[in-house]
């Protein structure tokens, strides 16, 4: 394994802030029950743009080629697609070429293909998720500035480019930004989104932080890999995707009238909030030890008064979160997906079985479901309503765990 040394924004010297125990790989599930390697991971601060990373460098073909993780399983995702076209929908014709960089199980492309008829051209290294559409071009590999050379020889420059949950997960994003510039028309949208620092520093989801995600993004650090690739920030949003993401409009550095005090006020209010500081991080620390014992206490307390509990969703997150609190087998019968690549493999780190989510209906030995999904908790919750009424109660991680009965 290697470390890095330097920011992966801006080369400038990191400091190491806070070091979590060892985990397995997020992503590794296993048919059988194995030993998986665990690795270090940490949290540094960049002294120089302030940037927060992992120092921890696992090969991308490692943690991606097979990636079992599927946009299109979740109906929520759906949403936040048409809440993303919505803004866009009077630039997007059967004439707009779009290319989508990580674009994983092809539901985006799908949707867009279904909506405008348009030429698509979707990248991304899990070939196992690849779905047949004839309409589509599926480029299997990694998008940077090299790949984009060969996407510009081939089919010219584009009018939107979408890179939705990539930017964190690369070791050098500045590749995905200088990519960009390169096949974009000067008139053309790109569209990035990112979960947003905030709410994971805020919010305490440490469960964000694994191997997958290199960076933890602000507006800032987007706005200065814009500026370092010439490229302007022209708007932001906050969106619900991931616990808190924010969508990032970004153009060509011409002529375009951009209203950068928007963009300064929401620095500000990032800086103000304590996201570049590297004390508030350090802080960050001691709150994340009160909140594993909560959440330890809360699960031993329900084991003691011998209910059993499961848990729904086999998501990076929750085998983050699991493996940071030594959630195990002691208090964990199973996990429960809906994704059918998980079912009847067993979870990094943690050996626990997955299985398929429709059996919650029929299985009398569950008493409270824990939603490391959280995120999606009211998607799940709505889905799981027999469990509900036959008296199933759900445990919420965060922002403090806590008990659903309602
Ligand atoms: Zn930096």
């Amino acid at each position: 394994m290697k470390f890095r040394k330097k920011c992966r924004i801006c080369y400038g010297t990191l400091k190491k802030i806070i070091s979590f125990n060892k985990i397995s790989l997020v992503g590794d599930f296993s048919k059988r029950k194995t030993n998986k390697t665990k690795y270090p991971i940490s949290l540094n601060f960049c002294k120089k743009c302030k940037h927060i990373q992992i120092a921890e460098i696992i090969k991308p073909e490692k943690l991606f080629s097979k990636y079992l993780w599927q946009t299109g399983v979740s109906k929520t995702n759906i949403l936040l697609f048409d809440d993303l076209i919505k803004d866009y929908e009077n630039k997007i014709n059967s004439n707009t070429k779009v290319l989508e960089v990580a674009s994983n199980d092809g539901s985006f492309l799908n949707y867009l293909d279904k909506k405008f008829n348009n030429f698509i051209v979707g990248i991304d290294p899990a070939k196992n998720l690849q779905k047949r559409n004839k309409n589509l071009i599926q480029i299997p590999g990694f998008f940077n500035f090299t790949e984009s050379k060969k996407i510009l020889e081939k089919f010219g420059k584009f009018d939107f480019i979408f890179a939705r949950n990539v930017v964190a997960h690369v070791s050098n994003p500045n590749e995905i930004f200088s990519g960009i510039k390169n096949i974009i028309k000067n008139d053309g949208y790109a569209i990035i989104e990112v979960p947003h620092l905030l709410p994971i520093l805020k919010n305490l989801q440490y469960d964000n932080v694994f191997h997958e995600h290199q960076g933890f993004h602000s507006i800032k650090s987007i706005y200065d890999l814009c500026k370092r690739n010439k490229l302007i920030l022209s708007k932001v949003k906050m969106i619900k995707s991931q616990g808190g993401s924010i969508r990032c409009e970004v153009r060509k550095k011409n002529h375009l009238r951009i209203k950068r005090a928007k963009i300064s006020k929401y620095i500000y209010n990032e800086r103000k909030n304590g996201l570049f500081n590297q004390n508030y991080l350090k802080e960050y620390s001691l709150r994340i030890l009160k909140h594993k014992s909560k959440l330890i206490n809360l699960l031993k307390k329900i084991k003691l008064e011998g209910k059993r509990i499961s848990i729904y969703g086999a998501s990076g997150k929750g085998q983050a979160l699991i493996q940071f609190c030594n959630i195990d087998k002691k208090l964990i019968d199973n996990i429960y997906d809906i994704s059918k690549l998980k079912h009847n493999k067993f979870t990094p780190g943690t050996n626990l079985k997955i299985l398929d989510s429709k059996r919650i209906r029929k299985e009398k030995k569950i008493d409270f479901l824990f939603l490391s999904s959280w995120n999606l908790k009211r998607e799940i919750i709505q889905q799981e309503k027999k469990f509900k009424n036959r008296g199933g109660k759900f445990i919420i991680p965060f922002p403090t765990p806590r008990i659903i009965v309602k």
